[in-house]
């Protein structure tokens, strides 16, 4: 299974794993990748799984340990709703203000919840 990634909202490397969101803890000598369940400072959860790569080819090392809090998908979607949306704000030819309405339009309601509003998206793409 190829892994997945999406980008935060300062760039960084996310990983999605499950339903449950990652963010880059460390890189050693032979290029595995240390992940922190995103939720770390929320729900104090200390899980962190490894990959081989922080390419889509890698794949997860070793045993990936169980949290305590539940998956949130929802942030998942939103994750990758803001990431889609930023690629497409660089190369598309669409107004930015029909790009973020076209965004969200396509998403649950628990997920549009955890998005950003509409001027607050604009801001955050610099649109
Ligand atoms: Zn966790």
């Amino acid at each position: 299974m190829p892994l997945k990634f999406v980008q935060s909202q300062y760039g960084n490397p996310m990983l999605i794993h499950d339903g449950y969101v990652y963010t880059k803890k460390s890189e050693n000598a032979s290029g595995t990748i240390t992940w922190r369940c995103k939720q770390y400072s929320k729900h104090c959860c200390r899980v962190v799984v490894h990959t081989s790569s922080n390419k889509k080819t890698g794949s997860i090392v070793g045993d990936v340990p169980n949290h305590h809090h539940s998956a949130d998908i929802s942030s998942v979607e939103a994750a990758k709703v803001k990431a889609n949306l930023k690629k497409r704000a660089r190369k598309c030819d669409d107004l930015p203000s029909v790009l973020v309405a076209k965004s969200v339009k396509n998403v649950s309601d628990s997920t549009a919840a955890k998005m950003p509003n509409e001027p607050a998206l604009k801001m955050l793409f610099g649109i």
